[in-house]
């Protein structure tokens, strides 16, 4: 093992199994009954035990059966974080479909391409999306069924939660049922349970994630039902420290991204904790919660932690229960980590992964984690860096940069009907993240950047994510994104779009002369444009490409 903390974690975890062929629904089946009473999910005022979590997803498995479905057939499901989402994600485990999660923000021309592009037969969705399904149905042509679910439904819902979507989705909609459009509590009807024999866990699909489409369009990446649970175990092996049926987890980054999914769905059903789904993002309301609900693991994506950082009444909240804060999907700056550990007493420990990779693959180590780094492997998962020059597999030396490349039990089978971009994807047994990173001498990882963005100005590569880094430790400065542009004479340069905090004014040369100060000349910007805003997806993601794209067109 060339990695000295994976081969010190490997031999003070216990029992560890790097090899896991049961179905995903194991993870469900162990926690009901371990400890069928543990409050699986607490949504405001509706309580559903693990046990009672189990009933349903067996009972919907039965009904989606009884209503066609088939062991591999395709299902959309376009939630929320709502309890609906835990008892129609396991549900379609348990009748052996294969999940496909759908933003619930998408336009109906783009849920229209994850139809056709996923075949799928069923559609799971709130009847505050149903302006969009209505123009959605006669193009759909694969989906058979439409299945709403509405506050009256069998679940009991105490409360109107339309509301807490009123800015959100679109205005309540008269849902006009039909036999193509159905209510959700079809699906809950009856006490017949279902549970499909998964025959090769290792090959079955659970989900097709579509990626996050932060480069190109979104791609559906095949996860079987040991990809998942493999992550979901091995990632959790990582934390000794988590005491299983002890933890409340407040769920707010969207189970429908598969990074919500393993670290508020999957891994807090493996540890027995109880679920506290968000299905929006409102600071007093999570800080509330935090407090009430004595919440313990919290994962979370930059923005959301920064947004709570700058909220007026932080002070004012007990948020000592929290214990566990995981940062992935985007890199965090040392200064809002050492911010949050400030305020929240506790520390943002950093991952990494990708929806290829079920998404975690390198993990902080809970007790000697590093600022800045993405940590190291997660057990039982291979990493290298090799050459972006060749095809070669051969680690480069430690601090070189060179693409990250990713060997393990949570490695996608490939991408959905996509035979070229998976080949390209998995070569010689090694995924290609298509991200450039370093590795330290002593084994931790470090993202530079992503190839696509890379830039080449007059023959040298700059990594625009370092120059929008040393921008954004500008004291005026809130945010900054880099580009690279077409340049007669030197083949591109680097255009900074940046966005100053409230109040404070910069000018051109002055960010320029500290870029200077903290850049080596090749790597400064030549073009500076000031906004008020920048593009980024709801995780946080900066949206490159979308600048990229305005700049080519001018
Ligand atoms: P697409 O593949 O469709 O262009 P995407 O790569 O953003 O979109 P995801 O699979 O959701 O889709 O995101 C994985 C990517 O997110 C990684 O390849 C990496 O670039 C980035 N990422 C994840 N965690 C971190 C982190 N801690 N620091 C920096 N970047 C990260
Ligand atoms: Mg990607």
């Amino acid at each position: 093992m060339n990695n000295p903390w994976q081969a010190f974690y490997h031999n003070n975890s216990n029992n560890i199994r790097t090899d896991f062929n049961d179905p995903l629904y194991a993870l469900l089946d162990n926690a009901a009954k371990a400890h069928p009473e543990l409050l699986a999910c607490v949504f405001h005022n509706y309580k559903i035990t693990y046990k009672q979590l189990q009933e349903k997803a067996e009972i919907f498995a039965n009904n989606l059966k009884q209503q066609g479905l088939q062991k591999g057939d395709r299902v959309i499901l376009m939630l929320p974080n709502l309890p609906q989402t835990l008892i129609a994600f396991w549900g379609i485990i348990k009748a052996g479909g294969v999940v496909v999660f759908v933003n619930p923000i998408y336009t109906s021309q783009e849920i229209l391409y994850f139809c056709q592009d996923s075949k799928a037969r069923f559609f799971i969705s709130i009847t505050d999306c149903y302006e969009k399904i209505k123009a959605l149905i006669p193009q759909a042509k694969s989906i058979e069924k439409y299945f709403l679910t509405q506050a009256s439904d069998a679940l009991g819902f105490p409360l109107n939660y339309i509301q807490i979507f009123k800015d959100f989705f679109e205005k309540k909609n008269k849902v006009e049922y039909n036999n193509k459009t159905l209510k959700f509590s079809v699906l809950l009807k009856g006490s017949k349970r279902y549970s499909a024999v998964i025959n090769d866990p290792k090959d079955e699909l659970a989900l097709i994630q579509y990626s996050s489409g932060t480069t190109g369009s979104p791609k559906g990446v095949m996860l079987t039902h040991s990809n998942l649970s493999s992550d979901a175990i091995l990632t959790k092996n990582m934390v000794d420290s988590i005491d299983i049926n002890k933890q409340n987890c407040l769920c707010i980054i969207p189970f429908f991204h598969v990074y919500g999914l393993n670290l508020g769905l999957l891994i807090p059903t493996l540890i027995q904790a109880t679920i506290f789904p968000m299905p929006r993002f409102n600071p007093t309301e999570t800080l509330n919660t935090i407090e009430k609900f004595k919440i313990t693991l919290f994962p979370g994506a930059p923005a959301l932690y920064i947004a709570l950082l700058q909220h007026k009444d932080l002070k004012k909240h007990d948020v000592s229960s929290l214990k566990f804060c995981i940062s992935g999907s985007a890199p965090i700056s040392v200064e809002n980590m050492q911010k949050f550990k400030k305020h929240f007493g506790v520390d943002i420990i950093e991952g990494y992964g990708l929806s290829e990779a079920s998404p975690i693959t390198h993990l902080n180590p809970f007790e000697h984690h590093r600022s800045g780094s993405i940590g190291i492997p997660i057990l039982g998962t291979e990493a290298r860096i090799v050459s972006l020059e060749n095809d070669s597999t051969e680690s480069l030396a430690p601090n070189t940069e060179g693409e990250l490349i990713i060997k393990g039990p949570q490695v996608m089978k490939g991408y959905w009907e996509k035979p070229e971009e998976s080949s390209e994807a998995l070569k010689n047994g090694w995924l290609y993240t298509g991200d450039i990173a370093v590795m330290s001498e002593d084994g931790f990882f470090t993202i530079v950047d992503r190839k696509k963005d890379m830039v080449i100005v007059g023959g040298y590569n700059v990594y625009p994510a370092e120059v929008d880094k040393v921008i954004m430790t500008h004291p005026k400065v809130a945010s900054a994104i880099c580009v690279g542009i077409s340049h007669p004479t030197r083949g591109e340069i680097l255009k900074a779009f940046v966005v100053l905090k409230p109040e404070q004014e910069l000018t051109r040369e002055d960010l320029l002369s500290y870029c200077r100060e903290n850049l080596a000349n090749y790597k400064i910007p030549r073009q500076v444009e000031f906004r008020t805003e920048l593009p980024q997806n709801y995780l946080g993601k900066m949206l490159r490409r979308i600048l990229r794209d305005e700049e080519e067109k001018k």
